[in-house]
Parts: C-alpha cells; structure tokens; sequence
C-alpha cells in the first residue's frame, strides 16, 4: 500500500467508532467516504494536502484567525448576582467577540488601562500580548485587568480557530472539574453543621467552611487582645484590625478559645462524616504561635487545610506553621504570577497546597504553568475563584488541561441567576459538585445582555465605548 493511502486509511479510521459486527472497517469506510464532496476514487488520488483540507472542512472556523485584530476594549460592572466585578469585553475587525471577569473587588480601570497596549493586536498572540500587560498587574485585585484580559484573548482564539480553549494548552486531563463550595456561617455550631450538610445533599462532594475567632470574641476569656474587646487595642491606631496583619494584632487564643472553636470541628464531623473532604478559611489575623496552636488542635478532625493563617508572603513562617502540624496548609489566593510569588512559595515548599485564583494569578494559561510546577514539586492544587461565570469556567479549561489538580471553588451556590448570566452551556454549569468541561470554541459562554442589564452596577452603563483609553503615551520598558 502506497504512504498515501496509509494516511487516508488512518484519517477515516475512527478509534471511537463501535462497530455493529464483524464487517470491520469496510463499511464504515466506504460510508465515510461518502460523506465527503470528494468521491471516494477522487479522493484516493488526491494529494495529501487535499485530503486533510476535505476532512477538515466541517470544523467550524468563526473567523480567520491570522488576519483577526482588537478593535475595543467595553466593560458591564455587576454586583448582587455576585460581589462586584468589572466584565470585560473585547470586540474585532471579524465580529467575535471575548469576554472576561476582572476579578471580583477589583476595578473596571485596571483592565481599560490595558486597552492602548492592545487595540490592533492579534488576540490569538496571548502569550506575546500577556507578556506586554503583565507588567500592569499586580497581588490581589491588582491582577484583575491583566488577567480578565487574558481570559478574553483566549475566548476570541478559540472562537478564531474554533476549538476549546484546553485544547490550545495541550488537551484535557480530565471530562469534569470537581468543585468544591463553601456556606453561609453560624455562630451555632449545630446550624452550622445543617447547613454544610444541605451542600452535600445537593450533591458536593467537597466543602470548606469559614470558621474563626470571630465567632467565639464574644465569649468571656476565650481571646486576649481582641480587637472589639475591653481594652480596645485599635482606639489609637490609625489601621484597624482589618487591616493590620497577622504577627502585629497580638492577638492570643486561650484554651478556653480553641476548646470552643473545636467544638465546631467536632459537632460538623460528627454530622457530615469523615469521608468528605472539609477545608477552612478566614480563623482571624493572629500570629504564627497561635495558628500552630489551633492547627495542632484541628489535627484529629483531618481537615483538608487550613487557609490563610497568616499573610501568603510571610513565608518562612508558613514553613514554620507547615512544619509543625500534620494538618495540611495552603495559600494563594492573593498571588500575582509564578515568578512573582508561586516559584518561592513552591521551592520553599512552605505550605502543603497551593490555591490561585486565575482571576489574580495570571490567567488561565500561567495557572496552568503554577501547576505544573506546584505537581513538579509534590504541592498541591486547587483554584480559588468568586466572580463570574465565564471566568468560573476559564478556571476549569485551565483545571481540565493541569495534571494534578483537586478542586474549583464555587462561591455562587445560592445565586440562582449566576449560571443564568451567560448562554451557551448544555445544562446547569454545576451539577453534582462538578462541572463539565466546555467543548465549545473559546471559553464556550457568552454573557447575556439582559441579564447584565438586571445587576449593572447603580450608575454604569453596559458596554458604553471607551474611546478615552485608546491612547495612553509611556515608554513601558521595564529596564534599561
Ligand atoms: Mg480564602
């Protein structure tokens, strides 16, 4: 058999395929064959080129893709459905169009700063434009116009060349990403208890609940230094105690304290069991010793971590902390971009589980990158995420493409109209405690027009032209 009809039989061979006997692959070839425009005889002695262009026709190409450029960058800002977030929205010269969420709290002016340095570009350049805007974000909600950005570019490439976004950074690991959600807090801890066991009844399969010393302040001896207590630490400090880091609240937990705070560890085991998995978050701003203290303490409840003790940068403490307990520890959700942060957390190996936010961390192609370094190293991985949809499923592209990845956090569980902000999904986004992974081009949604309309932002207007960052005049080499 000639090369060339090696290559056709190869093409029309379909591993997927069931066949209803034992006729083999005569039938289906020929019925294949058939499909075409070309004839089969046609097609056996078409070169190789015309036969891979005939096979591909049917792929679904919205644009092309080499001759695609910006042409505006607009943003919607909604609140309620979710907190607050500037939606951004890239239009081109070909129609497509591609969205993004710049983080949740972040400002709709870290992405428009962004426009200048990309109107006329070529969005399926991501890489080579992300390295242009990656110098205009920063920790926290300063990553949200650089990283909503990077979500967009990514909708209009896989929407140019008509595949989904995983596939672009090298297929999927898996067919569904496991989310994992928190609930609403109850100083009782048996309410409390109900309610995670409501998540698991709707079908979650991982949970986290935020539990601290907020919950146990007004209890007489249970907090010294406490920030609303008796001596009033804060009376003469301009920074208060929501702003003042972990080691400078001084701020102690008693026995007293962390009896009551395990109490509520023992009352949800004892509800929801000990086979799902149960991470915490937001114990309060106290120091490394106290954070050792309750980490030790939680030991017998096997969490799934511990979140956020201390700031993520204080990281020889969180080796400290790290070091000294077997329950598990994680941070992240703060960090701008692998080298600015994740790299030295990672080789420190100062906590156990890494948790970015792609919304912060760099988008969906760099989180993919901390994750392959965070499982290079042995550290665990899961996303933290609480904006909206399309960037909701930026994460599981990203999620789907990453070898070792744990759990998507889902922040909308009681929105109803969340999922109802964008179009284009088969079914309900989350079902079960996990989502399935878009095989439409792009991110695979498009947000509703009416639907943003019902939660804009009192005063802002729905993708109203931008024409004021068309031009901003910088030298913007970083070195010289
Ligand atoms: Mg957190």
């Amino acid at each position: 058999m000639t090369y060339k009809k090696e290559r056709l039989k190869a093409l029309m061979n379909d591993p997927h395929e069931v066949k209803p006997d034992n006729q083999n692959g005569r039938r289906s070839f020929f019925k294949k064959a058939g499909i075409g425009g070309l004839s089969l005889a046609a097609l056996t002695a078409a070169p190789i080129e015309d036969v891979l262009a005939e096979s591909a026709k049917n792929v679904n190409r919205s644009s092309a893709p080499s001759d695609l450029k910006i042409t505006d960058m607009r943003i919607a800002e909604v609140s309620d459905v979710m907190f607050r977030t500037p939606i951004v929205k890239l239009y081109t010269n070909q129609g497509i169009v591609g969205y993004g969420d710049v983080r949740d709290g972040a400002a709709k002016e870290y992405a428009l700063f962004l426009k200048s340095r990309i109107l006329g570009e070529n969005p399926c350049n991501v890489e080579r434009l992300f390295k242009i805007i990656e110098q205009f974000g920063g920790h926290a909600r300063q990553g949200g116009g650089v990283c909503g950005v990077e979500m967009a570019l990514w909708d209009l490439a896989g929407k140019a060349y008509g595949v989904p976004v995983y596939q672009m950074l090298g297929g999927k690991y898996r067919d569904r990403v496991r989310v994992y959600c928190d609930t609403t807090t109850s100083s009782d801890p048996v309410e409390y208890a109900k309610r995670m066991q409501e998540r698991i009844d709707k079908g979650y399969t991982a949970l986290k609940m935020d539990i601290g010393i907020n919950l146990i302040r007004d209890i007489p001896g249970a907090v010294i230094n406490n920030a609303g207590g008796k001596f009033d630490p804060y009376k003469y400090e301009y920074r208060k105690y929501n702003l003042t880091q972990h080691p400078f609240t001084r701020i102690q937990v008693t026995d007293k304290g962390i009896d009551k705070l395990m109490e509520f560890l023992d009352v949800m085991r004892s509800q929801i069991g000990y086979e799902i998995p149960m991470g915490t978050d937001h114990w309060g701003h106290f120091g490394v010793n106290e954070a050792i203290k309750l980490a030790r303490a939680a030991e017998k409840y096997n969490l799934a971590y511990m979140e956020d003790l201390i700031p993520w940068h204080y990281m020889e403490q969180w080796k400290e902390i790290s070091m000294s307990t077997t329950t598990p520890t994680q941070t992240g959700e703060d960090i701008y971009t692998l080298k600015r942060g994740f790299k030295q957390l990672i080789d420190m190996r100062a906590v156990d589980i890494v948790h970015p936010d792609p919304n912060t961390s760099g988008g969906i192609l760099e989180t993919k990158r901390i994750g392959d370094y965070a499982s290079e190293n042995g550290v665990g991985f899961m996303h933290h995420h609480a904006s909206g949809p399309v960037s909701f499923l930026g994460c599981v592209h990203s999620a789907a493409a990453t070898e070792n990845f744990m759990w998507l956090e889902h922040h909308a569980v009681d929105k109803a109209d969340w999922e109802k902000l964008v179009t284009g999904f088969d079914g309900p986004i989350v079902e079960n405690g996990y989502v399935k992974v878009p095989e439409k081009p792009g991110i695979g949604v498009e947000y509703d027009d009416e639907m943003l309309k019902k939660y804009l932002v009192k005063g802002e207007k729905l993708f109203a032209p931008t024409p004021e960052w068309d031009n901003i005049r910088a030298w913007d080499r970083t070195w010289s």
